[in-house]
């Protein structure tokens, strides 16, 4: 619950367009420090791996008028091949077409945009999924260096989302 509140904090702060959730594990490079806490960096712009995401959503509803996220979920839990975990709330599966290796998503079953928006129920859900993924990764891999992303709407997506000012 601390991180979304503390975006939604800086939600608060006009100059800033996305709040940014990442962490580096033990990379050599990435982390300069040795610890696991994660990094929040809010940015004036949007940055350019969220509005790729952002413009291919946009295309596919343009096109389909559907949801990508929701017919990618739909999709991978009646095929069943490249999920990893199935909770209340969430689905953890291994991409189609991997960036990296062993890359893994987690999505919200829900419809919805913005981490912020999350229940404390699905926080409790979302937090295990992390944990158990983390771990599996770890167990298998034998503790691994790894990055994670959390990607959230830019600020005026979810503000027009939501009817918030
Ligand atoms: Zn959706």
């Amino acid at each position: 619950m601390v991180l979304s509140r503390r975006i939604l904090d800086l939600e608060r702060d006009e100059r800033l367009r996305y709040v940014l959730i990442l962490k580096n594990q033990g990379w050599a490079a990435g982390s300069a420090l040795n610890h696991t806490h994660s990094q929040i960096i809010a940015t004036p712009v949007i940055p350019k791996l969220v509005k790729e995401k952002l413009d291919g959503a946009k295309s596919y509803y343009d096109y389909k008028e559907r949801c990508i996220f929701c017919d990618m979920i739909r999709q991978e839990l009646a095929d069943a091949a490249r999920v990893v975990e199935e909770t209340r709330h969430f689905i953890v599966f291994t991409p189609f077409a991997p960036r990296f290796p062993f890359e893994v998503w987690i999505y919200p079953k829900k419809h919805s945009c913005a981490y912020a928006d999350i229940s404390k129920e699905e926080m409790m859900d979302f937090s295990r999924s992390l944990r158990n993924t983390l771990q599996r990764i770890g167990k298998t891999l034998d503790n691994p260096p790894y990055n994670y992303i959390l990607y959230t709407a830019p600020i005026a997506f979810r503000a027009a989302a939501t009817g918030t000012p």
